[in-house]
């Protein structure tokens, strides 16, 4: 299988450089040349338990590391996970049910993906010899389960940026306690644009990038979505034969990549109903499947914190579907939307989503109302997806975070605390941290102290 960019301005790359590449090099995402037809497998898909559905599903698509190979490499992302499920699909009531994606290490569902592109990242640096520096920048949740896709492994380092006090503390104990000697967690003093701003440019610096052998970390990676795709194959095997027809996955949303991948594998032949996307208060998908026009607001931080974003980075996959999989076109819209910050799709095919919006005044009561109604918790991002349900469909919600990594906005709705284990465990653990200016000649120069 071989993967093109959204853009068409990239030469097709095999799966291991579209990953090891990220972002293409005219801008574009990367997307199978094909989808493939999963129809006729899906009897056969049935008895599997999650590592092996999953070897099932990405052997299609990583067609260029061995079987063998591929297998233990998904066989040891899916170890860390607490659940014997990977991922239970507990029902709440009639027509309702929720998959928690919250049992990897790091207590949301980027585990999923970011526990097996840890794994891709390493194996890459034994067969070729060479060793990685991974660099991100986060505002929580993507940094922490970055982290712990890398901790320990040979041949790898990895540099995330944050916002000094601006993430929540445990985030920042999941990325700065830790003790791996290959983890270097850089508390920026600024904010999380400051970060984001250093970062591009020490990617935009090619001799840099190059020397280090710079590797990106971020939501629009090809793994993240052929990973997340399995899960929803997976809830929808477990469903009754009776209900899979009528399922509406309902998806919390921030860059689009989660819902994406399981709008991808409707079009590989699984016959889901449909797709809602749940944002927050930031709410520029609900917007445009409302109204067909895309238009990028300010970030008003929330109770959701992940789902905090300004544009979805990986909305442009879906646009490259919607106009008829033309690179031309997706350029046109990109470069529209990227010059006015808003672009009218005229016409707009919505296909099978449905959206809704939560703001922060309502996220509390949801989660005492799902509290009193279901006995069942859910994190402020999962109480987004809660908003309302179609009565006439099956209601899958996806549950994206544990509630114990938000214990103060539980505490203050339901009165709970919410613990974890886990979290419980960094509570006495030493912090260490890096704390630099937001300043690229000092980032720079630690990287250069530090990197493999
Ligand atoms: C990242 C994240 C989201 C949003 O996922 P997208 O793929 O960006 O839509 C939702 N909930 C939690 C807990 C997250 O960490």
């Amino acid at each position: 299988m071989r993967y093109l960019s959204t853009r068409g301005q990239t030469p097709a790359l095999g799966f291991s450089d579209a990953v090891a590449t990220g972002l293409a090099p005219d801008g574009g995402l990367f997307l199978p040349e094909s989808l493939p037809d999963f129809g006729g497998d899906l009897a056969r898909f049935e008895s599997l338990d999650y590592a092996e559905l999953s070897c099932e599903f990405l052997r299609v698509f990583a067609t260029d590391i061995p079987a063998g190979t591929l297998r233990s490499l998904i066989a040891a992302s899916y170890t860390k996970f607490t659940d014997p499920a990977i991922a239970p699909l507990k029902p709440l009531g009639k027509n309702l049910y929720v998959l928690e994606l919250f049992h990897g290490p790091t207590l949301a569902f980027k585990d999923f993906a970011l526990q097996l592109l840890g794994n891709l990242y390493a194996h890459q640096c034994l067969v070729r010899r060479e060793t990685i520096n991974v660099l991100g920048a986060t505002s929580g949740d993507t940094g922490a389960a970055a982290i712990h896709g890398l901790i320990g492994r040979p041949g790898t380092a990895i540099f995330i940026l944050y916002p000094d006090g601006r993430v929540s503390p445990l985030q920042e104990r999941q990325m700065a306690c830790t003790g791996a000697d290959n983890v270097f967690a850089i508390a920026i003093d600024g904010t999380f644009d400051d970060a984001q701003a250093a970062l591009k440019e020490l990617f935009g610096d090619q001799e840099f990038r190059t020397r280090h052998r710079l590797s990106a970390v971020n939501s629009i990676n090809l793994a993240r979505v052929i990973a997340q795709c399995v899960y929803y194959l997976y809830a929808w095997l477990w469903l009754p034969a009776s209900e899979r027809g009528n399922v509406e996955f309902v998806v919390p949303t921030g860059n689009f990549g989660n819902v994406l991948a399981g709008w991808m594998l409707q079009k590989m032949g699984v016959p889901i109903r449909g797709f809602r996307v749940a944002t927050n208060q930031n709410d520029i998908l609900y917007r445009l499947f409302r109204t067909g026009e895309y238009r990028s607001g300010e970030v008003h931080p929330s109770l959701a914190p992940s789902m905090d974003i300004q544009v979805a980075s990986n909305f442009e996959r879906f646009i490259y579907f919607a106009v008829g999989r033309d690179p031309a076109r997706v350029r046109e819209v990109m470069q529209t939307f990227k010059t006015t910050g808003a672009y009218t799709f005229a016409n707009f095919n919505r296909d099978t989503f449905t959206a809704s919006r939560c703001t922060d005044a309502e996220i509390p009561g949801i989660i005492q109302r799902v509290h009193r109604e279901h006995g069942y918790v859910v994190d402020p991002h999962t109480a987004c997806g809660f908003k309302e349900l179609d009565p006439e469909r099956v209601s899958v919600v996806l549950a994206t975070a544990s509630p114990a990594k938000f214990p103060d906005t539980i505490r203050a709705a339901i009165g709970l605390e919410a613990t974890h284990p886990s979290l419980e465990a960094l509570k006495t653990k030493p912090v260490v941290k890096h704390v630099l200016k937001a300043d690229v000649a000092a980032i720079r120069a630690f990287i250069d102290r530090h990197r493999l």
